[in-house]
């Protein structure tokens, strides 16, 4: 199944719309229990995958931002709540988020509430991102507890601490009685799965099952993907 150029048109929702973006080098369960649990936690319409083209964040992952699209396609394609913006991959430049923040807002307006999805450990690193306090005037973040990393501010570096003890929400009803600007917190099914993990096992020629769907793993089979660490 090739890669469809995907949709970059998503109905306005009068639920906030969950985003959700990542390297996705693979995919993996710890993912997909994120997203599917954040519509239920959060109430969100929906969640739009949005996998990282070049991550400036990060060395370059080891196989190619199609397939790493691809791989996220496989997993997402059956939920009609989940959505995928390709425009990441597709850009020839490193994709910033609040770059992405600002075109989503073009395209969905001043009053749809998006809520900007991330796990404990991508939100601990937020202010090291480009421009990262704007990315409050233009979206809500909600972060997702993993296992190793506490959230609580004084686990986070101070100024993110500040902004983390101001913006936070007591209730998700926050979420939407306004577009943008507040913190939330969920819990989710705890899974220590990372796609590091995923990767080292591949590399050693162990089994990565029950880790990942079986579809992504019968594509990296396929492409012989992971071959080396
Ligand atoms: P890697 O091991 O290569 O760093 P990863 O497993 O952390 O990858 P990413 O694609 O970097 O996966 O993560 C995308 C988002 O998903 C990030 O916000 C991250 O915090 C979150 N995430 C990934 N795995 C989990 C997990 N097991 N539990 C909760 N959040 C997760």
């Amino acid at each position: 199944m090739p890669a469809t150029a995907t949709s970059s048109v998503f109905p306005k929702l009068s639920e906030p719309l969950g985003l959700f973006g990542g390297t996705f080098d693979p995919v993996h369960f710890g993912h997909l229990r994120l997203a599917e649990e954040a519509i239920t936690h959060l109430g969100l319409g929906g969640v739009r995958w949005i996998p990282a083209g070049q991550p400036p964040h990060r060395g370059t992952p080891q196989v190619t931002a199609q397939q790493r699209l691809e791989m996220v396609l496989r997993s997402t394609g059956n939920n009609p709540q989940f959505s995928i913006d390709a425009s990441e991959v597709e850009a020839a430049a490193p994709s910033y988020t609040v770059h992405t923040l600002e075109r989503l807002r073009r395209e969905l307006g001043a009053e749809q509430s998006l809520v900007l999805l991330v796990g404990a450990d991508a939100f601990a690193g937020l202010a090291t991102w480009h421009r990262w306090r704007d990315i409050f005037s233009l979206a809500h973040v909600a972060v997702s507890h993993r296992p190793g990393f506490p959230v609580e501010a004084s686990s986070l570096p101070h100024e993110l601490a500040t902004e983390f003890n101001d913006r936070r929400l007591t209730d998700v009803s926050g979420l939407k009685r306004a577009p943008a600007g507040g913190i939330a917190t969920f819990a989710m099914t705890q899974l220590a799965i990372s796609a590091t993990q995923i990767r080292k096992l591949l590399a050693n020629g162990l089994s990565a099952r029950y880790l990942l769907p079986d579809a992504v793993l019968d594509y990296i089979r396929l492409h012989q993907l992971y071959k080396s660490t």
